[in-house]
């Protein structure tokens, strides 16, 4: 007999869980709701507000969006209802990146940022690159022009960055909500985007509802904007619904490991960068 994985699957009721998709998630999307007897009569119902703009994700991108539209409008004397929903319990409560990041779109949204007290302060003074061995390390020339060369950036922590856009954001009149995820994206009858659904709440570990149970929100805009960051579930259905991405170059992704180091403060030199590859990440090089 050949063991093709239907057969497989056929034999084994926990690999059939695996390939369903049951094994690993109790989620709607995956496991439907419709004839689900724990279901029965839940008010499934949604309220719904309009916007203008909805932005998905108040990360830079988003935040970024969300404060130039408000510009925009207020430049024209228009008013934009904009809202950002951002999972994280709090704006930057979900940014990973340290970074060091190069300052046009700052110059761009606030002309003036360097008085306005932004976490933007630490710039770049110093930079070096190296290989390094077990035992040794060899120096590299930064060279002027290159990704690698810094010179003019800034070193922040993202999470701050993202923080204080938001509060330029409300200042602006951008209505945030934090702890607040997108499900789904819901459509017109025409087939256009509608705008988006919040999660619902109140969901037991096995699916069914609790007795807290609390159907998500529509949120409808004229402008939906997707700034979830690589690889959003909600992109991703966009995606494939429209078919965006066809004919385009397949996406490619480097997996990389962030460290936070405690340094002794009689070694901490404000504003310098060490690139540096090699050990510990390559086992056996005989440099
Ligand atoms: C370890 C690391 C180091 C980096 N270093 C640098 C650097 O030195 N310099 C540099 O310029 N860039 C750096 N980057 C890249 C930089 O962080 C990203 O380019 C930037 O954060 C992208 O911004 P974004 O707003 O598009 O997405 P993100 O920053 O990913 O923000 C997306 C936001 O959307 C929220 N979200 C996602 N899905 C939903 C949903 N369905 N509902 C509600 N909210 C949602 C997330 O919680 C998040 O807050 C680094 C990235 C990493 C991971």
């Amino acid at each position: 007999m050949r063991l093709s994985l239907p057969t497989l699957t056929h034999f084994s009721p926990l690999l059939r869980h695996v390939v369903s998709g049951r094994w690993t998630t109790t989620h709607y999307t995956r496991n439907s709701r419709k004839n689900d007897p724990r279901w029965e009569g839940v008010n499934m119902k949604r309220a719904s507000e309009e916007y203008d703009v909805v932005v998905v994700g108040g990360g830079p991108a988003g935040l970024s969006a969300a404060i130039k539209l408000k510009q925009l409008a207020a430049n024209s004397q228009k008013e934009v209802k904009i809202c950002v929903v951002e999972k994280a319990l709090e704006l930057g409560g979900h940014i990973l990146s340290g970074a060091v990041i190069e300052t046009r779109a700052m110059d761009e949204l606030f002309p003036d940022w360097k008085s306005l007290s932004s976490p933007v302060y630490q710039k770049v003074t110093e930079e070096s690159i190296a290989v390094l061995t077990e035992t040794a390390r060899f120096p590299v020339p930064v060279v002027p022009g290159l990704p690698l060369d810094n010179r003019g950036n800034y070193i922040v922590r993202l999470g701050k960055l993202v923080s204080w856009l938001g509060e330029k954001a409300e200042e602006l009149g951008v209505e945030i909500w934090p702890g607040i995820s997108a499900q789904e994206v819901v459509y017109n009858e025409d087939g256009s985007v509608k705008g988006i659904a919040t999660a619902d709440v109140g969901i037991a570990k096995d699916g069914s509802p609790k007795k807290s149970f609390e159907r998500g929100m529509e949120l409808h805009a004229k402008s939906t904007i997707l700034a979830e960051g690589c690889r959003g579930h909600i992109t991703k259905q966009v995606i494939k619904k429209f078919g965006l991405r066809d004919n385009a170059h397949h996406q490619s992704y480097g997996i990389g490991f962030k460290e936070l180091w405690e340094v002794d403060p009689s070694k901490h030199r404000p504003g310098y960068i060490e690139h540096t590859v090699g050990w510990t990440m390559v086992n056996h090089w005989s440099l």
